[in-house]
């Protein structure tokens, strides 16, 4: 089952003159795939993450997410669709310090319609399978930076979603946490859990079963690819 389908997606920002940050980036990813794309600064990483997690929409080509085509639907819906089949991971964590672990993490089931009992007894679950299990009632700030993250990972993937995006997830990270944090999304990985990973560290991209390069907006290489026609 393909999760996430692109066919030729451009995206141009501006018109005096036009900047082309992607210029017909097709491929798929399939359920329980680990993929990393890696590329240099400006070749369109970014654009291309904002583009998956449907928080921007192309200039022109089609986005399916878990077979829906994203241009299909209204904002309102494709929020729906992003809350239900999206987990975003970003390299600044983005926790509550207002609250607890436990409910930072229940917080990625706001709009599932769980109730708050289930929301947090599948919260806990997640602080387990991130290796937290016994830093539920701390504040965020009360942990380490590798730790924090591993709250942020738990909060993405506790409501099961098709697609694990995760941007420069061990960029505030020093490298040996960074490891660790890899280590933990390869064995969500091998648990089901279907993750894009956007890196600049070729270390951390060589471990991963599939990479996909970008430069100047396109995708020049694809490990997976058994053929690179129209490369
Ligand atoms: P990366 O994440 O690989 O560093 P980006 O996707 O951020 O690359 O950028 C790709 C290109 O698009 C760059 O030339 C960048 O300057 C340009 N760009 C990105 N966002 C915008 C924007 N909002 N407006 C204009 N140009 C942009
Ligand atoms: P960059 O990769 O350019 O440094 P970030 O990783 O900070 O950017 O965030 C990528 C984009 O996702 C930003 O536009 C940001 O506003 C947005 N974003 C950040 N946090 C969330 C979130 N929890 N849910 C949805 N979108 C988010």
């Amino acid at each position: 089952r393909n999760v996430l389908e692109l066919d030729r997606v451009t995206k141009t920002y501006g018109s005096q003159p036009p900047v082309h940050a992607l210029r017909g980036v097709s491929f798929t990813v399939r359920s329980g795939e680990l993929v990393s794309i890696v590329g240099p600064s400006g070749s369109g990483k970014s654009t291309l993450l904002h583009i998956l997690g449907t928080l921007d929409r192309p200039s022109e080509g089609t986005v399916r997410i878990d077979g829906e085509d994203v241009a299909a639907l209204t904002d309102r819906r494709l929020a729906a669709l992003r809350a239900r089949s999206i987990g975003f991971v970003f390299q600044q964590f983005f926790l509550s310090e207002h609250t607890t672990v436990l409910e930072n993490v229940a917080d990625g089931l706001l709009y599932g319609g769980a109730g708050r009992t289930e929301r947090r007894e599948r919260a806990a679950e997640a602080l387990v399978r991130v290796g937290l299990g016994d830093r539920a009632d701390f504040r965020p700030g009360k942990l380490s930076g590798g730790q924090r993250q591993r709250v942020a990972i738990a909060r993405a993937v506790v409501g099961r979603p098709a697609i694990v995006l995760a941007d420069e997830p061990t960029g505030n990270l020093d490298s040996r946490t960074g490891a660790a944090i890899i280590e933990l999304l390869h064995e969500l990985n091998a648990g089901g859990a279907t993750i894009i990973m956007i890196t600049h560290d070729g270390g951390l991209a060589a471990q991963t079963p599939r990479r996909l390069q970008v430069l100047d907006g396109r995708i020049v290489a694809d490990s997976a690819a058994r053929s690179m026609e129209g490369v």
